[in-house]
């Protein structure tokens, strides 16, 4: 089944064209990765997905769904924020249970998904906590509780190891495969690392220059590169 499927979408802002006439499908329960230099349309391609920008042209749908029928909170779809973007002043359970608060859900039904929520990233310890209580993983895993509580069809991740040092970096990718094992919900993971691209994605999809260079498995990518560009990007071999 296809989850998310785009078909000749193309985006400018003002008079730069950014996405020209781009075609991909996302497999339902599949990690792609979008993997690209800066400014390669990665973020733009993401918050179209998400409802947050809209397209130019071509079709976006969801689940069968065109995306001009669907507004952002309609589609099923949760991008996960940088650990910087939780509220300092409430606590790991309020933060998460705050998206769904907005949205008039019952208080006990908000209560069961914060509980599921914080045993499947194993952190009942840590609910009553206030974001400075906690370190940068444990922050960053409460931003991926907050997508996980609204229960989606697919999760958006931007960049999310970003602001990680090294050694939490190599950990929280760890974590997000993990996840994806467990939940097998669909991921859409942006980055500019190759070594993150390679290493979680069943799928990546190379960015460059508004277009996709290629499709294909990591060992595809790495093994046949279909461009110079590709090659010079994943360091492939030869
Ligand atoms: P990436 O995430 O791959 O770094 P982006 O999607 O953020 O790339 O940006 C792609 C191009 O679109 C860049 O040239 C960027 O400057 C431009 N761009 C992105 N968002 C906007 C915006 N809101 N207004 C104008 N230009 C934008
Ligand atoms: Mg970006």
């Amino acid at each position: 089944m296809s989850d998310i499927e785009l078909a000749n979408v193309s985006k400018s802002f003002g008079s730069v064209k950014v996405i020209d006439g781009l075609s991909l499908v996302v497999n339902s329960g599949e990690l792609v990765v979008f993997l690209g230099p800066s400014g390669s349309g990665k973020s733009t391609l993401l918050r179209m997905i998400a409802g947050l920008e809209t397209i130019d042209s071509g079709t976006l749908t969801i689940g069968g769904e065109r995306s001009e029928h669907l507004a952002p909170g309609q589609r099923g779809v949760a991008m996960v924020f940088q650990n910087y973007a939780l509220y300092p002043h409430m606590s790991v359970r309020e933060n998460m249970a705050f998206g769904l608060q907005n949205i008039g859900m019952a208080g006990s039904e908000i209560e069961r998904r914060v509980r599921d929520a914080a045993r499947t990233l194993e952190m009942e310890e840590l609910l009553e906590r206030r974001p400075a209580q906690l370190s940068g993983g444990q922050r960053q895993r409460v931003a991926i509780g907050r997508a996980i509580v609204k229960e989606p069809k697919a999760f958006l991740f931007d960049e999310p190891l970003s602001n990680l040092d090294a050694a939490l970096r190599v950990r929280t990718r760890v974590e997000i495969a993990e996840l994806h094992q467990r939940i097998k919900v669909t991921m859409i993971y942006v980055t500019h690392d190759q070594t993150e691209a390679m290493t979680l994605a069943d799928r990546i999809v190379v960015l460059n220059d508004r277009q996709i260079e290629q499709i294909g498995t990591p060992m595809e990518i790495y093994l046949r590169p279909a461009s110079r560009f590709v090659a010079g990007f994943v360091g492939s071999p030869g």
